[in-house]
């Protein structure tokens, strides 16, 4: 039987529509701005200043803490301002803006296609060269991989999950790179593997993607055999139910093992990766190649050309879609992500980032939210959540800012899926007010904790 998580989920129609659309490289753009901001944790530091002739693959952002990654010149050229511009949420962040000339590459990276399979002895070297390359996890939670890495002492990894479920309706950047970037993608898992020194790799690919699967498959095949590095990694097929990428529902699916409220998947012994990430850490480590770009799916019903695209990180969206043939005049609104748990894209001047993995056009018929209408206490909602929550009784509490009930009611445990809203046949904007909550609970949690220190 086909694995899969066990409580909860939905079946939205995934609408795969740029599926078929082999990855195509956008040109440089004339100008890109460069997010200091691009991961969790402390935004990275300017190192450069207007006038300065930058190259490509040179560190432009350094970390601030410990939580916080390099930031690179995804080209080469002239820096004309570092200074607050807003980013896709409408939010002024550092950026720095470099006008683009012909690349000329950092010395020490490798930019040719020859595929590099041995893998590094010493994991420090790995672990080094996926720090100084910026990678982060490319999965949503863009946080630092060097960091997710290096498990505290206490815990200690025996299984490495790679996510290639890309279970979001639309989403098809990660199907492509599994089909046409498998062994890079393969490489990168038998890197991190050597990292961690587990034993077992699982890539979990859902059933609607039977390519990517055989592609996968054939690819640790052919890496197996070449050499012990690779023995111990498998492709695993995923019975297709959303949000089956979430990272708790995965390591259900694939392990059994369930992580508790506020926990990490460390505490039972796994790492979750995206393929995306694990593909930057192919590029990092074999390539010494920073993470500079990724690919983009650009999509959606009103959208007149379906593509995949390899994008520079900081392009700004508006080139983006100008290549493609510029903005349907149907299109009322544009998602970063995909329609369960994207985020609104507030202008298209703004940039892509290193976790951007798609622009979703959508109708103002898609878009339009039909009149909420009392709960009927059907159910359907606490059925449908992945995290065994109540949303109709978070709401409620929401609705009546009662935190410390909240709290109680493990609504930080909420992975923001969207599921409840999905379900919900009054239409209560469930998400909206649980996201909310959520983020205040937090703060509470934190601060305690912060005063208990
Ligand atoms: S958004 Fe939160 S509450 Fe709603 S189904 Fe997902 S995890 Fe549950
Ligand atoms: S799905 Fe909607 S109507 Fe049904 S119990 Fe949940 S909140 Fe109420």
């Amino acid at each position: 039987m086909k694995k899969t998580f066990s409580i909860g989920g939905v079946h939205p129609d995934d609408r795969k529509i740029s599926a078929g659309c082999a990855i195509e490289v956008l040109p440089t753009p004339k100008t890109v701005y460069i997010s200091m901001a691009q991961h969790l944790g402390g935004p990275a530091k300017a190192v450069v200043a207007a006038g300065d002739k930058v190259k490509t693959g040179q560190v432009i952002g350094e970390p601030t803490g410990f939580i916080s990654a390099f930031v690179h010149s995804p080209v080469t050229g002239t820096v004309k301002s570092v200074g607050l511009r807003k980013d896709l949420a409408g939010i002024p962040v550092v950026h720095v803006e470099i006008e683009t000339e012909p690349d000329e590459w950092m010395e020490g990276i490798d930019t040719s296609d020859t595929l590099v399979t041995e893998i590094p002895s010493d994991p420090k070297f790995i672990l080094d060269r996926i720090k100084a390359n910026g990678v982060v996890g490319l999965g949503g939670a863009t946080f630092p991989t060097a960091v997710k890495l290096c498990p505290p002492p206490d815990k200690k990894a025996d299984i490495l999950i790679l996510n290639g479920a890309e279970c979001e309706p639309y989403l098809t950047s990660d199907y492509r790179i599994m089909i046409e970037k498998s062994s890079q993608i393969v490489i990168g898992a038998a890197l991190m593997k050597k990292v961690l020194g587990v034993g077992r790799v699982v890539i979990g690919i859902e059933d609607n993607k039977p390519e990517a699967i055989t592609s996968m498959k054939a690819a640790v095949a052919g890496l197996a055999a070449g050499s012990p590095d690779y023995s111990g990694i498998e492709v695993v097929t995923l019975k297709k139910k959303y949000p089956q990428g979430g990272e708790k529902q995965l390591i259900d699916a694939i392990t059994g093992r369930q992580v508790k409220s506020m926990g990490l998947p460390i505490d039972v012994g796994a790492v979750v990766q995206n393929v995306a990430t694990s593909l930057a850490v192919y590029d990092a480590v074999q390539k010494n190649k920073p993470l500079i770009d990724n690919t983009i799916t650009v999509t959606g019903e009103c959208f007149p050309k379906q593509s995949n695209l390899l994008v520079r990180v900081g392009t700004p969206l508006s080139s983006i879609v100008d290549w493609l043939g510029g903005v349907p005049e149907s299109a009322a609104k544009a998602i970063s992500g995909g329609p369960m748990m994207g985020k609104a894209i507030a202008n298209l001047d703004a940039a892509t980032l290193k976790g951007t993995s798609s622009i979703l056009f959508l109708t103002e018929e898609q878009t339009r939210r039909k009149p909420e209408t009392n709960c009927i206490r059907c159910g359907k909602c606490a059925e449908a959540c992945p995290m065994g929550l109540e949303p109709f009784l978070l709401n409620k509490l929401a609705r009546n800012g009662m935190m410390e009930e909240l709290e109680q009611n493990a609504v930080q445990d909420c992975i923001e899926c969207g599921c409840c809203l999905y379900s919900c046949p009054a239409y209560i904007p469930l998400l909206d007010t649980i996201r909310m909550a959520k983020g205040e609970v937090i703060k509470i949690i934190r601060s305690r904790s912060a005063q208990k220190k």
